[in-house]
């Protein structure tokens, strides 16, 4: 069996050693006689689990005390709308920088519930840059202002913090979180779904800072109150254990390897390569976001004749190097980069496609 290098943006590639340690782990965790996953969520074995994972995200995040951290499913569109029901008043108005695919759908969740504002939007120049904040409509009495810190289709990312004043920062770190150091006391919310940076599809993860929490939101089932999730320890119903526990694998081996910040140099390496590779072509290849706006995680290009993109990806996979296609919206190909592609992936990437383009350009 060998392994493709795989630049799927989500769910996305896995720490090899993480896979074999779940495979292993898999009929017998620990010597109790049976799968992590076939055991009751609020007995001993996968209580120790639950809180392994929570303890490693808040060392390898610097998460500090007066935030809680929560483990949910619903993937990071549920946690869109719920933001909006737990944290802002009916027809509140809140603040949305739409930078791409997901700002507008994190818009569109929440428009039944509040008076949603548009604070800033690239939508005009395709998204292919941040609107500057001094351009930035920010209203003075919004519940919160939210926004994408990377735009996995558009591969524009966020490279400071936005600056909101008194008003909760929202962030949706769905394919950056954990990837570099990241000051989380400057945020309200953040939330990411797990199947980029942290683990497989089927959990995300809320961190929130808990005087938040005191907010009245809208009226709203237990089942949708951050609170009660909190209090309940992320266990108001049977959680996705089997998520929960794969994503405190890939925690563990984040803080084996290192921690965020080994993480963000391998990350700036390998994102500066991929550009490099692409700017240096000559118009073969072309990425069209802004210099100061490219993603580290997300690289989407296009080659100069679309007739190339049918061979392209054939002969990317007969080299090993899968999942490449870009998303429909834009067409073109998309490398997703997360902390589970090696630098070696990436190498290889950039190889094929000199290699490509010296026998087609
Ligand atoms: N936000 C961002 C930045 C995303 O990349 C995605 C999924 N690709 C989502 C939100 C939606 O996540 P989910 O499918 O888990 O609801």
């Amino acid at each position: 069996m060998s392994r493709a290098y795989n630049f799927s943006a989500g769910p996305a590639t896995l720490p090899e050693t993480v896979l074999q340690q779940a495979q292993a782990e898999l009929l017998d965790w620990h010597g109790v006689g049976a799968s992590i996953v076939e055991l009751s969520h609020r007995g001993p074995e996968f209580l120790q689990v639950a809180q392994e994972a929570e303890a490693d995200l808040r060392t390898l995040m610097s998460i500090p005390q007066d935030y809680a951290v929560l483990f949910l499913q619903g993937g990071a569109t549920t946690q869109q709308a719920l933001i909006a029901l737990n944290f802002a008043a009916p027809g509140q108005t809140v603040d949305y920088a739409v930078t791409g695919h997901w700002g507008k759908t994190a818009l569109k969740q929440v428009k039944p519930y509040v008076d949603a504002k548009v604070a800033a939007n690239g939508e005009a120049g395709g998204f292919r840059d941040i609107p500057a904040y001094g351009q930035w409509q920010l209203s003075k009495d919004a519940a919160y202002v939210h926004y994408t810190a990377n735009e996995t289709i558009h591969g524009v990312e966020f490279r400071d913090i936005p600056d909101t004043g008194d008003v909760p920062l929202v962030g949706d770190f769905s394919s950056s979180i954990v990837s570099e150091p990241l000051d989380v006391s400057k945020f309200g919310i953040l939330y990411a779904g797990a199947q980029k940076n942290l683990g497989p599809v089927g959990v995300s993860v809320v961190i929130v800072r808990r005087d938040l929490l005191e907010r009245a939101g809208q009226p709203r089932a237990e089942i949708l109150d951050y609170r009660a999730h909190v209090k309940g320890e992320s266990m108001l119903n049977t959680p996705p254990t089997w998520n929960w526990y794969l994503a405190g694998l890939v925690f563990k081996w984040m803080i084996a390897q290192g921690g965020v910040s080994e993480f963000a140099q391998r990350n700036a390496r390998k994102s500066a390569l991929l550009y490099r590779t692409i700017d240096e072509s000559g118009g073969f290849y072309r990425n069209e976001v802004a210099a100061g706006a490219r993603s580290r995680m997300n690289v989407p290009f296009f080659l100069k004749d679309e007739a190339l993109d049918k061979p392209f990806l054939k002969e990317a996979e007969a080299a090993g190097l899968i999942s490449l296609k870009g998303h429909r919206a834009l067409g073109g190909m998309r490398a997703s980069i997360y902390n589970a592609m090696p630098e070696e992936g990436v190498q290889a990437l950039a190889d094929f496609m000199r290699d490509f383009q010296n026998r087609n350009g």
